[in-house]
């Protein structure tokens, strides 16, 4: 008889099963080692045994999964999903069969040509150079060459027109900071004994970042090459954490569907599973009660947005906290497109009396947050923060190799080499412009993007046809087609016909829409935004009319994208967009 005993407790509500199944797991365990170690049988007996027990515990394991993911999702759900990666498998060999494949590779061809049309703008006027050139280029030669260049046709970013994409500073800032490149450009973080004044200033632009987020004593962090870097390195921190302090080896994350694609990114680099959480309908912000139910032994991160990219809403962060205070998981708040909008909401007064939604280093559950310096911080692309708790979550994305040939090694983020320039132009600019100047920037940004709001709720035409996607407190709107008019009016169409007139509104799916992030730059033409937003409304309902709800081409790209046969397709012409960037 095992001296182990097992006590099982029937779960009181449906919240308690995985607690309970957790305890009834690890009796299980104790209870076979147990046995195995006091069972008195022969040499051949305890290799039956350890047979029986390995077979055993591959079932067991396998079925454990099976329960996380029914548990998790809920079975309708599960089966759905099983249906989803079934096509997602099958339907590419389908499409693949030839009569079927020289059609589509017909009209992907087109597609092709169309991108490539769309991307590879050249002049004739310009020099070509698919080798080095055997003498080099006078600097005068090369400098005219750069300013033709930059007039090759192009989207308008310097009147406003374009959704985010442009954080411009302002002149004077743009002047400090090719100054601070000019002096610096030879500068490398690897080598702070050789630039000791690059050190000083980065140690400073991360301590700034972390007092705008409210950090306690210990916060910490590091720059990085932006938003992707820094969502990378929360992963790699996470699961480094959860291996290391928790022994988990099959980590897994918790996200909102609206999280950047760099959390994904993180998971698909650092292989960790991703589930990804539907939204609340009603407040656009992730449901809480299915990131609860999808917590299990293996969760080595939760994740929220403030705010996320594609609804500019800024998640319920204080409730994914307690989540994350009771089950004791690091909660990463993306802050990279907020950056210095949502830091600045509260100071700013901005939104005057209203209630804001805390999201930052007060709620005890937030144990990392990343910050853009180069979105509404406005310093030189190639910069942002990741901000920890404390130094143990830090260590955790560090690399180190004490017995390295090179001699000992170790680095702090991603990269090796990191370019000292752009840090100091990312300081130079925090240091110019200041909490006051921060705070009057968010002030007109946002005032700019209510008024955007308050048009499309109030507008005759507009609030016809178009509803604002939940509650946005910061620079980014995103709207859709009212239910009632899904018919009438196509929103893509909408997109295609704002792209004529220079305006570029990024293109959203599930459920279609547009968006609009407004950067300084958009302020002082808000009139006319709004405006033509009203006059192309009219002009898509029109031609929806004519052309049906599902025409244009990028009714047609998203229309393949979200079919699960077709999504391969749809992943065909990524690649061949991302070909395309590379050739000459
Ligand atoms: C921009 C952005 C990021 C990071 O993107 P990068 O292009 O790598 O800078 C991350 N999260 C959100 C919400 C963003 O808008």
């Amino acid at each position: 008889m095992p001296p182990v005993e097992i006590v099982f407790n029937w779960p009181k509500s449906l919240d308690e099963i995985p607690h309970v199944l957790w305890i009834l797991h690890h009796q299980l365990k104790s209870y076979i080692v147990v046995s195995y170690f006091s069972s008195n049988s022969n040499f051949w007996g305890s290799i039956y045994l350890l047979r029986d027990l390995i077979v055993f515990n591959f079932i067991y394991s396998k079925l454990l999964d099976l329960f996380n993911v029914i548990l998790g999702y809920g079975l309708f759900k599960s089966i759905q999903n099983l249906y989803r990666s079934i096509s997602g498998y099958v339907s590419p060999k389908i499409l693949s069969l030839p009569f079927i494949k020289s059609k589509i590779d017909k009209e992907l061809n087109e597609t092709v040509l169309k991108i490539e049309k769309e991307i590879m703008k050249n002049s004739d006027d310009l020099k070509q150079f698919d080798s080095l050139p055997g003498n080099g280029l006078p600097v005068e030669e090369v400098e005219s060459e750069l300013v033709k260049l930059q007039k090759l046709k192009h989207s308008d970013w310097n009147n406003g027109r374009v959704s985010g994409a442009v954080y411009h500073g302002g002149d004077q800032l743009l002047k400090l900071q090719s100054d601070a490149y000019h002096q610096y450009s030879v500068a490398n973080q690897l080598h702070p004994d050789v630039f000791p004044g690059v050190r000083k200033m980065e140690a400073e632009v991360v301590a700034m970042v972390l007092d705008i987020f409210n950090a306690p004593e210990t916060g910490c962090g590091s720059t990085t090459s932006g938003g992707t870097e820094s969502l990378l390195l929360t992963g790699l921190s996470a699961r480094e954490y959860g291996r290391k302090y928790k022994g988990i080896t099959k980590p897994e994350v918790i996200a909102p569907i609206t999280i950047h694609a760099g959390i994904e990114k993180a998971c698909y680099y650092f292989g960790m599973k991703l589930h990804k959480v539907d939204l609340d309908p009603n407040t656009y912000q992730v449901d809480l009660k299915k990131v609860k139910r999808l917590i299990n032994s293996n969760t080595v991160l939760l994740c929220g947005s403030a705010p996320n990219y594609p609804h500019g809403i800024i998640d319920d962060i204080e409730g994914i906290s307690k989540l994350a205070v009771k089950y004791n998981i690091p909660l990463h708040v993306d802050a990279c497109l907020g950056s210095f909008i949502v830091s600045f909401l509260e100071s700013s007064k901005v939104h005057g009396d209203k209630k804001l939604p805390m999201f930052d280093f007060r709620l005890p559950g937030v144990t990392s947050i990343s910050c853009d310096t180069h979105k509404y911080g406005f310093a030189p692309k190639g910069s942002s923060i990741i901000m920890y708790r404390n130094p143990k979550l830090r260590e955790c994305q560090y690399y180190i190799s004490s017995d390295w040939t090179g001699g000992m090694y170790g680095s702090p983020t991603l990269a090796g080499s990191r370019p000292g320039a752009l840090m100091v132009g990312c300081w130079a600019t925090l240091v110019n412009i200041g909490k006051d100047g921060y705070r009057k920037s968010c002030s007109s940004i946002v005032k700019a993007t209510m008024e955007l709001k308050s048009q499309i709720e109030k507008n005759p035409i507009l609030s016809n046809y178009l509803e604002v996607i939940g509650d946005p407190l910061g620079s980014v709107i995103a709207f859709k087609v009212k239910q009632n008019q899904q018919k009438n009016l196509s929103i893509y169409e909408l997109g295609d016909l704002l792209s004529k007139k220079g305006w570029h509104f990024a293109t959203l799916q599930n459920p279609a829409a547009l968006h609009f992030a407004l950067t300084r730059l958009t302020v002082p033409v808000l009139d006319e935004l709004i405006e033509d937003l009203v006059t192309s409304t009219e002009e898509a309902v029109k031609l929806t009319k004519e052309k049906g709800s599902k025409s244009g081409d990028t009714a047609a790209l998203y229309g393949i994208a979200g079919n699960v046969h077709t999504a391969g397709l749809a992943d065909r012409i990524i690649v061949a967009f991302l070909d395309t960037l590379y050739k000459i």
